[in-house]
């Protein structure tokens, strides 16, 4: 049951649903569109557009053992070996054996992936795989093309109502403490503007990540971590937050650049483009048996090592010698992409850093999708399934969606058809009774993200850490002292989202905090070994009665 809630108006306005999903991406449009076969009603609710989440950005493609010789063990093996002793053997089991065939049916609802002479979808390699089971669309435009077929697909059926520019704000339950609907504020005009409530018999998080917490971030502006936040407050449990994925080549903007930027994707590596240095030199080679195709962690720690050997604010990615038809016909979305910005990698290395990809962990759910909250349901970039552990494989995620996506239709359907999910009412007086969580100022938002990348990115130590806390202590008492002396900021769009980006960043730096050791994409400059004996196991974050979070380690 909700102990807190985001300061909000009373909702004016009430809809009903049996389903309502929350995201547009793969993840969410895959849950709605399955459900519809279940006989379900949906409802889709996005904050912007429908395909304005990371799916879309997805360049390399979705991994499958789809090839001749590869298999779902094989698979299996890669995926365990990137998560570094954290992975759910059982959650990855299920991601490698029932992907090929999720892939089939989405290729089935319309993606159109790219293919060789013989029909035969082409497949690639990326970093950490040891087999070519990428497949990708478009060249490098494989989450255009996903979005693209998903979208079309859920705006032919009349039964999955579809509400854009809409921002949720919390959970509502009834009085069994069963998910029963959402808050929600729709920036539009009519009988559905402002603050309303929408009842259901079930609700599902497909919110995306959280890459926004940083300054660099490969993360569309959507991917605030509100999925994570509004879970929390629902006294759901979240995990693994201090695994965050950075990706270890994304388009050097400058020192200042803030917000998403261009990914250069790790496809372009497996094609045969290498890391040099300042001076010329690869630098990957002798590091790791796959060199420039290692796990993004260790590409990532190897940049930003040598940029601090040689003083340099950025790293070199050489894909010169593809020439010009290879770039343009594999890589168009990347080579466009760098000619905006100046460069052309046709005769020119492409200036790379590494920035905020990819949150491994996320609301832990069980392999059906279900959150320890009745009735919630996660999947997608939001959920913690297990299968990424301490860092997820290049192209994991988006099978991930589609995969458990299916898997939470199928809970649904399964449930609907035993009479388990019946209509439920919501319990207004607990609803009111959450303590209402004051809000920052719009401006939090970059401080936060300042905050988070000089403490507790790619590089961290307790000391650096300690820091970001403080830092972050800081904006929250000044939103709790606005709120007492009567000058809070207003509820809107900007202030609810720098909130969820303040609990979810607090919470991250509290984990990260507390593991110390080295593992995964967590790198600790102060405890640089990974200490199995102590913590390979995973800290579970709640939030305690006072607002704040506490990560406890998982019982071994
Ligand atoms: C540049 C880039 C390249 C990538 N390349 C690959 C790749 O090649 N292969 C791969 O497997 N993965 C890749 N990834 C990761 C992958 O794209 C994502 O993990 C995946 O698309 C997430 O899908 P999702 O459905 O969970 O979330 P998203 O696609 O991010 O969708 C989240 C949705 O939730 C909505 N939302 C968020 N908060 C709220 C709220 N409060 N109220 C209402 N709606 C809300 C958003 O508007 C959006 O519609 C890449 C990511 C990026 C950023």
């Amino acid at each position: 049951m909700s102990t807190h809630r985001l300061t909000a108006p009373a909702p004016g306005w009430t809809a009903t649903t049996d389903v309502v999903v929350v995201g547009s991406g793969v993840a969410g449009l895959t849950v709605a569109l399955n459900v519809r076969k279940a006989g379900l009603r949906a409802m889709v609710v996005t904050k912007a557009m429908l395909d304005d989440g990371s799916t879309r950005w997805a360049q390399g493609g979705i991994a499958a053992a789809l090839g001749e010789g590869d298999t779902p063990e094989q698979h299996l093996d890669d995926t365990l070996v990137a998560g570094a002793g954290l992975c759910d053997e059982d959650a990855v089991r299920t991601l490698v054996t029932e992907g090929p065939d999720a892939v089939r049916r989405l290729i089935a609802t319309g993606a159109a992936f790219d293919r060789g002479a013989d029909g035969e979808v082409l497949l690639t390699r990326e970093g950490g795989h040891h087999r070519n089971r990428i497949a990708h669309a478009g060249g490098d435009a494989t989450g255009a093309e996903i979005s693209r077929a998903l979208v079309a697909a859920v705006r032919t059926d009349p039964q999955i109502e579809l509400i854009e520019h809409a921002l949720v704000l919390d959970l509502l339950t009834d009085s069994e403490g069963h998910a029963a609907g959402l808050t929600l504020h729709v920036m539009g005009e009519g009988a559905r503007d402002g603050v309303g409530a929408v009842r259901a018999r079930a609700v599902v998080l497909a919110t995306g990540g959280m890459g926004q917490v940083f300054s660099a971030t490969t993360n569309p502006a959507v991917s605030t971590g509100d999925g994570v936040a509004l879970a929390l407050r629902a006294g759901a449990a979240v995990t693994d937050l201090e695994f965050v994925q950075f990706h270890p080549t994304v388009l050097w903007l400058g020192p200042e650049a803030e917000g998403q930027q261009p990914l250069v994707s790790e496809a372009v590596r497996g094609e045969g483009a290498h890391l040099v240095d300042a001076d010329g030199v690869r630098f990957m080679v002798g590091q790791h048996e796959l060199a420039e195709l290692a796990p993004r962690d260790i590409v990532a720690k190897a940049i930003t090592r040598r940029m601090r050997e040689q003083s340099a604010e950025h790293m070199y990615l050489d894909g010169r010698h593809f020439g010009a038809e290879m770039w343009e016909r594999r890589f168009p979305t990347i080579l466009a992409s760098c000619r905006t910005h100046g460069i052309d990698p046709v005769t020119e290395p492409i200036p790379v850093a590494p920035a905020a990809h990819y949150a491994s962990g996320g609301v832990r759910t069980d392999r059906h999708g279900r959150t320890s909250v009745p009735g919630l349901y996660a999947c997608g970039e939001v959920a913690c399934t297990g299968v990424h552990g301490a860092n997820r494989l290049a192209s994991n995620s988006l099978l991930e969606g589609l995969v458990f996506a299916e898997r939470i239709a199928a809970d649904l359907a399964e449930r609907h058809l035993a009479g388990e999910l019946p209509e439920r009412t919501v319990d207004v007086e607990a609803a009111r009774a959450a303590h209402p969580v004051p809000l920052p100022a719009s401006e939090a938002r970059a401080e936060i993200q300042r905050l988070m990348s000089r403490g507790a990115g790619v590089l961290r130590s307790a000391a650096s850490m300690a820091g970001t806390a403080a830092g972050l202590g800081l904006i929250a008492e000044q939103a709790y002292a606005n709120a007492a002396e009567e000058k809070p900021a207003d509820p809107r769009v900007e202030t609810w989202e720098a909130a969820n980006l303040l609990l979810v960043a607090t919470a991250l730096v509290a984990a990260a905090a507390q593991r110390a050791e080295t593992r995964g994409c967590h790198w600790r400059e102060d405890f640089p070994e990974r200490d199995d004996a102590v913590w390979r196991r995973h800290l579970i974050t709640t939030l305690a009665a006072t607002g704040g979070p506490v990560s406890t380690p998982e019982e071994q």
